[in-house]
C-alpha cells in the first residue's frame, strides 16, 4: 500500500515500563522525560509512557504539563464490577490516562489472553474516551513455520473492535522473538509486515481510515536501530521497553524521527 503523507501520522514513541519502578525512580524517570521533551526546540512525534498502575497518579501530576502523554499497560473489559485486583479503563481515564496497551504478548501469554479478550479491553478502553493501542507479533515458533503474515491477519481481526478508527485505536507489531532479546526483524521483513497490517486494516476501517491509522514497531528498539526501523514507510513509531527506562535512550529514539 502507497505510504501515507508523513503529515498525516505523527509518529508516536510509547515506553512500556512493564513491571518495574518503585515511586522514587518511576518520579525521577517521568520528570527527567518531561524535562527534556520540554528542553526540546522542536519535535517531530508524540510521546507517550505506561508506567504502571500504582504510578499513575504520582506520574500525572509529577509531569503536569509538559507535552508527555500518560498510558496505562491493561484494562479489565468491564466498567465496574467484582473483578478482583483488576483495574477499569473509566478508571484510568479517570487519572489522566490516554492511552492503554492491550493484549502484549506478555499478558497473551502470562494471563492467557485471547484475542476475544484484546478485543473486549479494547472496546473497553475506546468506550472510555482512550486510545487502544492493541498489541500484535508472531512467535518465533510461527515465524520459523513461515506463519507471520497469517498470525498476524488472525490477531488484527480478532482483536480489534466494531467502531475503532485512527483515533482510537493503534496497532502495535511486536515479533515476540524480538521482545528483550536484542533482535530485530530486517528492515525489509518489517515494513512488509507493517504494509500488510495497514491493508488488513483498510478492510474494516476502510483506506482514509487505515492511511491514518498508526502502526507501531515493539521489540529491541534502541537508539541505535531506530533510525532505520522509524523511515521505514508503514512504521509510525515504536513501542518500546528495555529503552523506555533509561530517559536519555528514549528521548534519542524520538529523535530519530524524520
Ligand atoms: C515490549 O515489551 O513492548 C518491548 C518492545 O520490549 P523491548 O523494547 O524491551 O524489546
Amino acid at each position: 500500500m502507497t505510504a501515507a503523507p508523513a503529515t498525516l501520522r505523527r509518529p508516536l514513541i510509547a515506553g512500556n515500563w512493564k513491571m518495574n519502578g518503585l515511586k522514587a525512580d518511576g518520579l525521577a524517570l517521568a520528570r527527567d522525560i518531561a524535562t527534556r521533551l520540554e528542553g526540546m526546540a522542536s519535535r517531530r512525534f508524540d510521546m507517550l509512557v505506561c508506567p504502571p498502575f500504582t504510578l499513575l497518579d504520582a506520574v500525572c501530576a509529577a509531569v503536569d504539563g509538559a507535552p508527555l502523554l500518560l498510558g496505562a499497560q491493561d484494562c479489565h473489559a468491564d466498567a465496574k464490577g467484582a473483578h478482583t485486583g483488576d483495574v477499569a479503563a473509566p478508571m484510568l481515564a479517570e487519572l489522566g490516562c490516554s492511552h492503554v496497551i492491550v493484549g502484549h504478548s506478555e499478558r497473551r501469554t502470562n494471563h492467557g489472553e485471547s484475542d476475544a479478550t484484546v478485543r473486549a479491553k479494547a472496546a473497553a478502553a475506546q468506550g472510555a474516551g482512550m486510545t487502544a493501542v492493541i498489541c500484535i507479533g508472531e512467535t518465533e515458533g510461527q515465524r520459523d513455520a513461515g506463519e507471520t503474515a497469517a498470525v498476524v491477519r488472525r490477531q488484527l481481526a480478532g482483536s480489534l473492535p466494531a467502531g475503532s478508527s485512527a483515533t482510537n485505536t493503534v496497532i502495535a507489531y511486536e515479533p515476540v522473538w524480538a521482545i528483550g532479546t536484542g533482535r530485530t526483524p530486517t528492515p525489509e521483513e518489517a515494513q512488509a509486515i507493517h504494509a500488510l497490517i495497514r491493508a488488513e486494516l483498510s478492510k474494516p476501517l476502510g483506506a482514509a481510515g487505515s492511511a491514518a491509522t498508526r502502526i507501531l514497531y515493539g521489540g529491541s528498539m534502541n537508539p541505535k536501530n531506530a533510525a532505520v526501523l522509524l523511515a521505514l514507510p508503514d512504521v509510525d513509531g515504536g513501542l518500546i521497553g528495555g529503552a523506555s527506562l533509561k530517559a536519555a535512550d528514549f528521548l534519542a529514539i524520538g529523535e530519530c524521527c524524520r
